[in-house]
């Protein structure tokens, strides 16, 4: 009977879904709930990346763990998904006395470079697209389907951020100015961060047009090495001589406009590196939300009926 049990214990903590080295998927509370190994070595830290799996909504007949306020779905199913999500986060093994729901800061994503520095949480969330903070028993987090999730600590100042990186995010360099914001307010020195950036698109599922090569070409010397397929020649604005085509197409058949695809994730660790992070203080999930639809939630893939996952990093109460 003994060996029964511990057999069924071992299969039912075992890994849902396959993840990267580095990251570790766990289940608490009916919820599956991603977390970096990277920040293992942290012991005041708690910190989460939501996955779909469990949570009171329903999503194309299963149930959703969906954590922003969308129009398909109930504010009760939201409200309550907030709730199961907070608890799971101060029900972890590791996790904080962050026990209240009123312990999870948001914000109103406008996918910009602001960065709110909180310490406490405000009654209604602000715009901007960055939380910092450095009180215990607060859980800023920001709300993704599709766009970076990024999640740094530094170690000796004891501050954390959250930050929501998409293309526009990313060429504001939002990231970086989180850090600036870090130093200002709180001294950070950036080899004192250790940063995790979570399940987003990948640059298998992610294409864009010449006007996100354009404006990133403008920005930043490196582009192209985030880029997949034509870049130069978007990024330049060059036509790919259109005569072939123009001779051989029957009108309305003309080939669809020329796209990249960009690995968000990399322009984001760029901008951590050459901010001073050091390489080795940063972790980066493979996982795309596009690719993996069973574990995560993708505007790309399914439009505005999909939900929000939920991405945290707080300071336990009590740490030292
Ligand atoms: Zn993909």
């Amino acid at each position: 009977m003994e060996r029964v049990r511990s057999v069924r214990r071992q299969v039912r903590t075992a890994p849902a879904a396959s993840i990267d080295d580095g990251w570790a998927l766990r289940r608490i509370s009916g919820l599956e709930i991603l977390t970096a190994k990277i920040f293992g070595s942290i012991p005041w830290l708690v910190h989460g990346f939501s996955t779909r799996k469990g949570g009171a909504s329903r999503l194309n007949g299963a149930v959703a763990l969906n954590l922003g306020f969308t129009d398909w779905d109930s504010r009760e199913a939201v409200t309550q998904n907030r709730i199961t999500f907070v608890r799971a986060m101060a029900a972890s093994k590791s996790g904080p006395k962050i026990g209240r729901e009123k312990s999870l800061i948001t914000l109103r994503q406008i996918h910009s470079d602001v960065v709110h520095v909180f310490s406490k949480a405000p009654a209604r969330p602000p715009q901007g697209d960055a939380a910092l903070c450095c009180r215990t028993g607060l859980l800023p987090g920001i709300q993704t389907a599709d766009c970076v999730p990024i999640l740094l600590a530094d170690q000796r100042r004891r501050v954390v951020a959250a930050i929501h990186a998409g293309w526009r995010g990313t060429l504001a360099r939002v990231v970086v100015k989180t850090l600036g914001r870090m130093r200002l307010e709180f001294g950070t020195q950036p080899e004192d961060v250790t940063a995790a950036l979570g399940p987003a698109i990948g640059s298998c599922c992610y294409e864009v047009g010449p006007e996100v090569a354009q404006a990133f070409a403008g920005q930043f010397a490196q582009a192209r090495e985030w880029f997949e397929g034509p870049f130069d020649r978007l990024a330049t604005g060059e036509e790919p001589n259109p005569l072939p085509w123009l001779t051989m197409m029957p009108p309305g058949h003309e080939p669809p406009p020329e796209r990249v695809r960009l690995d968000l994730r990399a322009a984001n660790r760029w901008q951590l590196v050459d901010a001073g992070v050091n390489p080795r203080n940063i972790a980066v999930s493979a996982l795309c939300t596009g690719c993996r639809s069973d574990l995560f939630f993708s505007y790309r893939k399914e439009g505005a009926a999909t939900g929000r996952m939920m991405n945290v990093i707080g300071i336990r109460v009590n740490s030292r």
